[in-house]
């Protein structure tokens, strides 16, 4: 291979130009002002950054999730942003918790209008080191909650006769399939599958379903494995056909203009945050490094299991 390219030696390499600054928004001052909006896991990381934009645009915040960390970390955002919000404890495993979450959201500030799956679990394992608990843990949080949530939100909606707009948090390897993520790439592949059907039974109620799939956004909230998979290989920027990873806000920007009144006839529609990065293919096959090794693990034994 002749010297790396990059942009110390091509002066061509630019990457995808940054975005407007943290405040900025494409959508008008105030076009959330009535809406109640909840997101779940929107205490840290991702989720904390698509409730902000929401907040910025007047809306009035719910953040469900189990821990009281999270929680605090939440309130402090509203405080931060000059939000109207609330935290309710809730595991999205649990339906009557799903239903009593809705339920302190009614009683705070109204039916929620939008509702954000956010909320997932994941950690990268080999399949075939993983637990069925493991799988399952995984599989419950980020695809069967996401169903729990949907539901309740859609009972209610059609219960009150009132439209409303769902965003699902997804992830590309839901086409790609993830190795390193069997269980999450799964459950992923599945809350894609469900935001189309949703979208398709519940538009004749005014509900539309999206989902939103992030790239690589690094944060101060991700959990060890994840940030120790990203340890494993040196740089991100350039490893990222837009030469750099995204910016939180860019993620929140897509969250509200499709819950937004200007995207009213998108449904059923993933859209993709990345860069382009999970269309990537190489002129020349890269080497094939099996997971086990990507994750510096010791040959398969069983142990008699
Ligand atoms: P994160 O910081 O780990 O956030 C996950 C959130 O989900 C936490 O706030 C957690 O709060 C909540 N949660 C987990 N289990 C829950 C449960 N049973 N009930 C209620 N809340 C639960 O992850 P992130 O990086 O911000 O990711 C957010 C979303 O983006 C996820 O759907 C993820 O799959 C997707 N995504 C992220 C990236 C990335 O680069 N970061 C890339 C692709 C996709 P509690 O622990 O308090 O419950």
């Amino acid at each position: 291979m002749p010297d790396e390219p990059g942009p110390e030696t091509d002066p061509t390499i630019i990457g995808l130009p940054e975005p407007p600054p943290l405040g900025a928004s494409a959508l008008p001052p105030g076009t959330f002002d009535d809406v109640v909006v909840l997101v779940t896991g929107g205490g840290t990381g991702l989720g904390k950054a698509i409730a902000a934009e929401f907040g910025r645009l007047g809306a009035a915040l719910v953040v469900a999730s189990r821990k009281a960390e999270h929680l605090d970390s939440a309130e402090a955002m509203f405080a931060d942003i000059g939000a109207r919000g609330i935290v309710t404890s809730c595991d999205i495993r649990d339906a009557d918790a799903v239903a009593s979450a809705f339920d302190t959201a009614e009683r705070a500030f109204g039916l929620p209008g939008v509702l954000v799956n956010n909320a997932a679990a994941n950690f990268p394992v080999p399949a075939e080191d993983m637990s069925p608990n493991a799988w399952r843990t995984v599989v419950d949080i980020t695809l069967t909650g996401t169903f729990l949530c949907s539901r309740e939100f859609g009972r209610r909606h059609l219960e009150a006769r009132t439209p409303g707009s769902i965003v699902n948090i997804g992830a590309s390897y839901a086409w790609t399939g993830g190795p390193g993520f069997a269980h999450s790439a799964a459950a992923k592949a599945g809350v894609k599958n469900l935001t189309e059907t949703l979208a398709v039974e519940w538009g004749p109620y005014g509900i539309q379903v999206n989902a939103l799939v992030p790239g690589l956004f690094p944060h101060e909230d991700m959990t060890a494995d994840i940030a120790a998979n990203l340890d494993r290989a040196p740089g991100t920027d350039d490893r990222q056909p837009a030469m750099r990873t995204g910016h939180r806000r860019e993620l929140g920007w897509a969250a509200t203009f499709l819950a937004s009144p200007y995207a009213r006839f998108i449904s059923g529609h993933t859209l993709v945050v990345d860069g382009a990065n999970w269309q990537r293919r190489s002129l020349v096959n890269p080497q094939v490094v099996p997971v086990r090794t990507q994750m510096g693990r010791p040959r398969f034994d069983s142990g008699g299991d």
